[in-house]
């Protein structure tokens, strides 16, 4: 990449990654940058990814969203966590519930305390000291920061939201910022011949884009980084064999539950995702172990309400770009890479990226540190959620079922296997600077899917038996009182963002 000034950056793609990079770009560095984007209403988007994580909200203030608004716009509902059914085995249930668990207890972890005493056999189940699982699991919902006169944290949600809306609603603030939208194919990738960095799209209709920063967010095609840069793709597939996926909205049902549901089936899950227009469904699986027919037939037996349209097949290979910033190409979104989107990361990684972009980014040209310390944070983000995911699928006891069976006996990696058995022998659990998801979630999943430590940490007998009892007793109390008293989500939304009514399209 040549030492020059850079002025002009051209994103090639408008999806959720393109206009989330030029939104927040433009907010950030709008004024000293032209910043143009590429799209093709001929090619279109993806159209799912539909559910989000908590970390969303860092890029809703960026942009200074308001909420409501986006809720309205998007036909929004609130995501408190993911509820697993039949993932342990066929008639099971958990849930990867958002926010805290509990309360720690000077240098403790707070499960320690309640380890101590369900492995006695005592106490209520982890959920029982979550707010989010309460209050999902009696469909409600409010904004709480904390629990009144308590030290417990409120409640930690994400958002559901249409990804067509979305798209849109990001496109206009991004155009109300001065963000040049183009439409047109692209055709060519435009190369200097010395340095080989990209120099210019060249459109179908001959139309040349040039710039000096590109951003790659042509979705699984990535036009610049793969098929002009060619910088290689590791492939998961061993560890997470689903490669196809069949997508379909059915009617919205109420009451609208504050939640994604992800249902195991033969051979991989079905998401469930409500919106206050309709509910998105789909189903992903690995075609070695069942055909697009039968897939389709799973479907459309789990669905809770009447079909909107046929089911829209996606294929995809799991994995990630070698690099995901190579010359002057930085590529976002699924031209990244793909990771399913049974915990959905897929936004969080494309904000994660974009922020980092922003940190990093190569004002005067100068580029090779900072290009080196970008490709090195994404790829260990990017592998921390792969061994997240894939701890769903390895520790399954669903036994006799071929999918799950393979999955059971598969090698996963030594950095997932060191989690798990640290968690068997201490009970304890470390996330690393990288690793998107934070002790509560490692530890939901893994008691979710059957794992029992052998122990609770000794320290937690330095604290009388009676007391801690009493100690868990009350938080539970707490978090029970906190939950009944929030308002159902549907009141919530009717009162805060409901929706208009869509005028005709609902895919
Ligand atoms: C089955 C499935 C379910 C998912 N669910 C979730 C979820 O619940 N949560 C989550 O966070 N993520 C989810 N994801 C991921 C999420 O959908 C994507 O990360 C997100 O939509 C970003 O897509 P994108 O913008 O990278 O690609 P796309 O939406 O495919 O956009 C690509 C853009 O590039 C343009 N383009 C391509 N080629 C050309 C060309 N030659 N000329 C001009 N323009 C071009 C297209 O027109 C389009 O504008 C899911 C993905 C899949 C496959």
């Amino acid at each position: 990449m040549p030492a020059q000034e850079i002025k002009s950056v051209v994103i090639a793609g408008g999806g959720t990654a393109g206009w989330m990079a030029a939104a927040a770009i433009a907010k950030v560095m709008g004024p000293r940058l032209s910043i143009t984007l590429v799209e093709s209403d001929e090619i279109g988007i993806i159209g799912v990814g539909e559910a989000t994580i908590p970390s969303i909200a860092l890029y809703n203030d960026l942009l200074r969203l308001d909420e409501n608004d986006f809720l309205r716009q998007t036909q929004g509902t609130f995501k408190l966590g993911i509820e697993f059914v039949n993932w342990y085995e066929p008639g099971h249930r958990y849930m990867h519930a958002f926010g805290a668990i509990g309360k720690d207890l000077a240098y403790i972890p707070f499960h320690h305390y309640w380890l101590q005493e369900v492995l006695q056999g005592r106490g209520e189940s982890l959920w029982h000291y979550s707010l989010n699982w309460m209050a999902a699991h009696q469909d409600r919902f409010a904004r709480l920061e904390r629990i009144a006169d308590t030290p417990l944290p409120g409640v930690i949600y994400a958002f559901h939201f249409d990804a067509s809306l979305y798209a849109a609603y990001l496109r206009r603030l991004a155009q109300q910022m001065g963000v040049r939208r183009v439409e047109g194919m692209i055709a060519e990738v435009l190369q200097n011949p010395e340095s080989g960095d990209v120099s210019a799209l060249r459109l179908k209709d001959g139309r040349e884009i040039s710039g000096e920063l590109f951003i790659d967010c042509t979705g699984f095609r990535g036009l610049l980084i793969e098929r002009t840069l060619k910088v290689g793709y590791d492939d998961w597939t061993p560890w997470l064999p689903v490669d196809r996926a069949l997508a379909i909205p059915t009617e919205r049902v109420g009451p609208l539950t504050p939640y994604t549901r992800s249902t195991a089936l033969e051979a991989g899950w079905q998401w469930r995702i409500p919106l206050q227009h309709r509910t998105g469904n789909g189903h992903v699986y690995s075609s070695a172990f069942v055909d697009d027919d039968r897939a389709a037939e799973l479907l459309i037996a789990n669905l809770d309400s009447r079909p909107l349209a046929d089911p829209r097949p996606i294929r995809f290979v799991t994995g990630r770009r070698r690099q995901l910033w190579s010359h002057n190409v930085v590529c976002l979104g699924l031209a990244s890479g793909f990771l399913e989107p049974l915990e959905s990361t897929a936004i969080h990684l494309i904000q994660a990226n974009i922020q980092r972009l922003v940190l990093l980014f190569p004002h005067h040209g100068d580029c090779d540190h900072r290009r080196a310390q970008f490709n090195q944070a994404a790829a260990a983000e990017y592998e921390y959620v792969r061994d997240f995911i894939i701890l769903h699928y390895y520790l399954n006891n669903r036994v006799g079922e071929r999918f799950w069976d393979e999955c059971r006996h598969m090698s996963v990696p030594d950095s997932l296997t060191h989690k798990i058995e640290l968690f068997r022998e201490t009970g304890g659990i470390f996330p690393t600077m990288y690793d998107l998801f934070h002790l509560t979630s490692w530890l939901q999943v893994m008691w979710g899917q059957g794992v029992r430590p052998r122990g609770a940490h000794p320290f937690v007998q330095t604290v009388a038996p009676h007391d801690r009892v009493e100690y868990l007793k009350n938080i539970r109390d707490l978090i029970a009182q906190a939950a009944s008293e929030l308002p159902l989500h549907d009141e919530f939304i009717a009162r805060h963002c409901r929706a208009p009514a869509p005028a005709a399209a609902v895919t």
